[in-house]
């Protein structure tokens, strides 16, 4: 993550800003009902994800039958394994490339909603940005919208996972004294983007690609349904441990892994300075879900957190909760960490008053997740060093 941190202060220049405090928000009363219906049958994209893992969760909790797209049949099997007592409500469409056209056409059919998780989130340089990111997310997410103006007038809401990443503008640095809400956008454009180091590219993709989703359900022919798009800040909490791999975490799990398993010989540098529990993630999809939709040309926007953070707050509830891991070298010391710099702050009041969130602590959050890792080690037999993100 540090190269990933230098990557992105060497795009962007150097970076400021200012500190924070970060509370959880009250819960608020009345959410405004969709049109869809507990029984119904919605789309999962990306299904096999660390995200879409919960929303899958939430999903069959709340009593909706889902339709999953994986990409390989050996994805289907592992998840169809998992819920047995939901076997009944869950169904399997293989979409090997969101990007290729015409990949939804099929999944789309038979359902009221649609939930749009899959989207490549890696902040290595992986060569040609427009192959490995842009595309996969802008068509990817015009791709599905298309399937469903032709075919699936059924469906009456669509639900996009962007990103804070689609909020966040790398060129402002720690922007000190702003706070970040549902009104900001990433400006970044798609050539400043294409050549550019993996994790301005990701932050590019997603807010590309939320951009063409708005501007596709502008278009009065664009179909029957209203959208909404969630934008989480980093996402941390437990990882499935049965369908879950230390080798192949996904991103914003290696990235907590990485502080305990004695790859950071000293606390880092915090890259973004936001944070969510996946579960509450995984309830905004499924709140938004069933939200009525904002009148013509509001924009149905959620800025999901409940605040901000630093690594130097995770290392000391690590340092707190497990001793033993800064005990052994496995964890930095917190003591030993620099002081964290002035950074904007972040409000997501919104998604608290509209959706009804009640956000999880950081500390709730980071002991589940370490619990959940140090699990997935002893099944494993063994603590695998060196990761990285
Ligand atoms: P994961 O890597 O765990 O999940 C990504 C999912 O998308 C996987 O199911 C993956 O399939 C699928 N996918 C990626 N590219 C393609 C493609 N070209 N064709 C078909 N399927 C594809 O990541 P997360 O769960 O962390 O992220 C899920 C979503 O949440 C993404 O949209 C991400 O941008 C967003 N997000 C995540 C945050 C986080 O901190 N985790 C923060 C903010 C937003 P497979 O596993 O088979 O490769």
């Amino acid at each position: 993550m540090e190269t990933v941190t230098k990557a992105v202060r060497d795009t962007v220049g150097a970076l400021t800003g200012s500190q924070t405090d970060s509370k959880p928000q009250q819960q608020s009363a009345g959410v405004a009902k969709s049109k869809i219906t507990k029984n119904d049958w919605i789309l999962l994209t990306g299904a096999s994800g660390f995200v879409a893992g919960h929303v899958l969760v939430a999903l069959l909790k709340a009593g909706y039958k889902v339709k999953c797209t994986v990409r390989s049949n050996e994805k289907a099997t592992k998840i169809r394994s998992l819920y047995r007592q939901y076997a009944s409500a869950l169904d399997f469409v293989i979409v090997k490339d969101i990007a290729e056209t015409g990949a939804f056409d099929e999944a789309v059919k038979g359902v009221t909603g649609v939930i749009h998780t899959a989207s490549p989130f890696v902040m290595e340089n992986t060569g040609d940005n427009r192959k490995t990111l842009l595309e996969p997310a802008i068509q990817g997410t015009l791709n599905i919208l298309n399937s469903i103006k032709t075919y699936n007038p059924d469906v009456s809401r669509v639900v996009v996972t962007s990103s804070f990443a689609s909020v966040l503008d790398l060129s402002k640095g720690d922007w000190v004294g702003h706070t970040y809400t549902e009104r900001d956008w990433n400006p970044v454009t798609y050539d400043e983007a294409a050549f550019a180091d993996g994790a301005f590219a990701y932050c590019a993709s997603k807010s590309l690609a939320e951009k063409a989703a708005w501007n596709f359900v502008k278009d009065p022919s664009h179909g029957n349904f209203s959208l909404a798009t969630i934008c989480p800040p980093m996402v941390y909490g437990p990882v499935d441990t049965e369908t879950m791999s230390l080798s192949a975490l996904n991103t914003s799990t290696a990235d907590i892994y990485r502080l305990m398993n004695g790859s950071e010989k000293k606390v880092p540098n915090t890259l973004f300075y936001a944070w969510v529990d996946v579960r509450d993630v995984a309830m905004a999809h499924v709140r938004a879900l069933e939200a009525a939709p904002k009148p013509n040309g509001v924009e149905d926007r959620f800025l999901t957190t409940p605040g901000v953070f630093s690594y130097k707050e995770i290392c000391e509830i690590i340092a707190r909760r497990f001793p033993h891991l800064v005990e052994a070298g496995l964890t930095p010391d917190p003591k030993e960490a620099d002081e964290v710099p002035p950074h904007y702050n972040v409000d997501g009041s919104k998604s608290v008053l509209e959706l009804q969130l009640a956000y999880k602590s950081l500390e709730t959050s980071m002991v589940d997740t370490v619990e959940s890792l140090l699990k997935l080690e002893k099944q494993e037999g063994k603590a695998q060093a060196n990761v990285t993100v």
